[in-house]
């Protein structure tokens, strides 16, 4: 924007540096710091403790980003909210607020489109557009809270895009978010979910953030994988499952798996097994999920086969849960509110 730098996507030691750089003290950085991160303020006129001239320099050389809200759906069934936001430069993401027992969930978007072409996934059919910034990702919440009068307690990077297809950004967003200076996330409140970028998951090891890791598997064997998964001929499932051991080793942190059930693809009883293959000796916990039914693919599932999957799991000594589905009035799933208002 106008070669202005994008002030809230800066780690808050980018921030002092910019800040000493215009000659002010450090200190002044931490003031501007938290103006953007705990009173969330929308323009450098709000910074009633900087100097007019500082608040004047700051609005040349930076610009705060925000988002607008285009369209908001509540739930009538539950208290899950989804907002389509739209970002400065046109293009719209989606955000979804959901209301479990121990409080507020919320899930952002990583990216405007999606690259990797999941068959079942509604964010992929267009195809992608750009990467989020991390001001876009991180505003997300803070929209969502403002809007909503709710205080977020938990984020899962499970909306449009793929997170690690958009990695120094991601990470730039959790340390934005976890500064204790800012909002103060706790990253173990946090899971970012990938559709298996192998090489990534050994840069996030490599982190040891504490957050957890959800991987999207979805099925047992390459071939059934390859066929509604393209990462899958980048990466296959031993390099996958090869990954997520070294996550588990160098974090100690349990491996979550998302598995979408699909009538007669992938919810036979040999694929229980297969699966509880694949996880044998990791510390993991599965996610059943029944497919969400998107208009332009005939994939289906139900609650009664996902329960009978689950069975089949608990049988083989697996822990597996089938995931609440919330907000299924308002089409919470990813992907498909963008698509019914850009399209
Ligand atoms: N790109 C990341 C995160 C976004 S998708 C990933 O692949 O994990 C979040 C989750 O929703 C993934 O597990 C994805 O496979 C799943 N998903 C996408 N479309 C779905 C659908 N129609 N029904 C059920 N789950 C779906």
């Amino acid at each position: 924007m106008h070669g202005k730098t994008d002030i809230l996507s800066l780690t808050r030691k980018e921030l002092e540096n910019d800040i000493l750089s215009l000659g002010e003290k450090k200190f002044r950085a931490l003031q501007i710091f938290e103006w953007l991160h705990c009173k969330r303020a929308v323009s450098f006129d709000e910074m009633t403790n900087l100097s007019a001239a500082l608040r004047k320099t700051l609005s040349e050389k930076f610009f705060i980003n925000f988002l607008k809200i285009t369209k908001k759906l509540e739930s009538s069934t539950d208290n899950t909210v989804k907002y389509l936001y739209e970002l400065a430069d046109g293009n719209h993401i989606e955000t979804v607020l959901m209301e479990y027992e121990h409080g507020y969930s919320l899930c952002v978007s990583t990216q405007v489109g999606c690259k990797m072409g999941c068959r079942f996934c509604a964010s992929t059919i267009a195809g992608f557009r750009r990467n989020l910034e991390p001001s876009e990702i991180l505003l997300q919440l803070y929209e969502a809270e403002k809007d909503s009068g709710r205080k977020v307690s938990s984020i899962v990077l499970m909306g449009i895009g793929e997170p690690l297809d958009n990695f120094e950004n991601v990470m730039r967003f959790l340390e934005n978010l976890s500064d204790e200076k800012g909002t103060n996330m706790s990253l173990r409140h946090v899971s970012l979910s990938t559709c298996g970028l192998v090489d990534r998951i050994y840069d996030l090891s490599e982190k040891k953030l504490g957050l957890t890791l959800s991987i999207s598997l979805h099925a047992t064997t390459d071939e059934k994988r390859s066929e509604i998964m393209p990462v899958n001929n980048r990466y296959n499932i031993s390099e996958l499952m090869k990954a997520c051991r070294d996550y588990f080793d160098a974090t100690g942190r349990r491996i979550s798996f998302e598995y979408a059930l699909i009538d007669g693809l992938n919810d036979a009883r040999d694929d229980a097994i297969k699966l509880a293959d694949l996880l044998k000796g990791m510390p993991s916990h599965v996610n059943i999920i029944p497919v969400n039914k998107i208009k332009e693919r005939s994939f289906t599932s139900d609650r009664k086969a996902a329960q009978r999957f689950q069975k089949y799991l608990e049988e083989l000594g697996v822990n597996a849960t089938i995931r609440r589905t919330l907000g299924s009035d308002i089409n919470a799933a990813c992907g498909q509110l963008r698509r019914e208002y850009e399209v």
